[in-house]
């Protein structure tokens, strides 16, 4: 039977309804959560991303303060705009729009934002947390890769977790929350011999590689949850993930799309942490 399609859209939306009401209570004692957006040169990429988050924070009530600079801005000018931004009570998440100018070093950037507005969840502070299980903001792809799995009721405690890609955004911090939530976790990666040897183990496969048809249907478990992160744009401008999801899909239990997968969950992630630490920041001035 071929498998169930995890439908990131509708997911979201039902997180993005409860968001707004969240929102709305707090709007009702005059918070109005707010998020600051700040990109450096014109990637047409990341202005997509930038926009596409703009356009959701407007959906669920949340106020964005985006921030421009051009490609060849000094540093010094964006760790002084995220001082004064660390410093305002109106905005409660501060994201970087990645990857930044050669003139950067991302960690100085990172470290800058502080923890507790890093709704990205990319601080050291947060990754730590990460590691002991005790995360203020969980990152937001991984983050939302864990409630699609909630969604539809999928167990992970004691089951073989598969994470093919270990990069500091998707790969580490999801084997980590899956880690946290005792599954059993490998992590694969470009220098990983025989691939299909491990994936095949897999109760459930989450992919964030970023190559096209990574993984193949003989590489699959017949039944695994199959969650695709990757985003690749071929050459006929098709938007495709790293699984080859037509095959994939005769085999696996549950399987995500792309687009419409993980995608608009990462962006629902980001809303939920913005809306979070509206919530913690002002809980003095919230009813007990
Ligand atoms: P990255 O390039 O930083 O890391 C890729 C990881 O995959 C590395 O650990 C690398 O070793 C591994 N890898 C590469 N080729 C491999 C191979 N042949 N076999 C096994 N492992 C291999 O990328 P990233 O930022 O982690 O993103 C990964 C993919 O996920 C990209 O396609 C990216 O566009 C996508 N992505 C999607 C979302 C989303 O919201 N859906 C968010 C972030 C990233």
């Amino acid at each position: 039977m071929p498998a169930k399609i995890i439908d990131g859209i509708a997911v979201s939306r039902d997180i993005r309804k409860d968001l707004k009401v969240r929102v709305a209570a707090m709007s009702e004692r005059g918070i109005i959560p707010g998020l600051a957006v700040i990109i450096v040169g014109n990637d047409p990429v990341s202005a997509v991303y930038v926009r596409n988050k703009i356009r959701a924070c407007a959906e669920v009530g949340i106020h964005s303060l985006r921030y421009d600079f051009a490609a060849d801005v000094s540093p010094q000018a964006v760790l002084d705009l995220i001082a004064q931004l660390n410093d305002r009570g109106d905005v409660n998440g501060i994201l970087v729009q990645l990857p930044l100018p050669p003139q950067f070093a991302i960690s100085e950037i990172l470290r800058t934002i502080s923890a507790d507005k890093d709704v990205d969840g990319f601080h050291l502070y947060n990754v730590g947390g990460l590691v002991v299980g005790n995360t203020v903001f969980p990152p937001c792809t991984p983050y939302g890769v864990l409630k699609m799995l909630e969604h539809e009721n999928i167990v992970l405690e004691g089951q073989n977790v598969v994470v093919v890609g270990a990069s500091n955004i998707v790969g580490k911090p999801m084997a980590l929350m899956l880690m946290q939530r005792d599954a059993t976790v490998c992590i694969c990666h470009a220098k990983t011999r025989d691939l299909a040897q491990f994936t095949i183990l897999a109760d459930i496969l989450v992919v964030a590689a970023g190559k096209p048809k990574l993984i193949v249907p003989q590489m699959v478990k017949t039944g695994a949850v199959v969650i695709d992160v990757g985003i690749n744009r071929l050459s006929n401008g098709k938007l495709v993930g790293d699984v080859d999801f037509p095959g994939v899909a005769e085999k696996a239990s549950f399987i995500t799309p792309v687009p419409g997968g993980v995608g608009p969950m990462t962006v629902t992630m980001l809303l939920s942490n913005t809306v979070a630490s509206a919530e913690r920041a002002n809980a003095k001035t919230l009813p007990q």
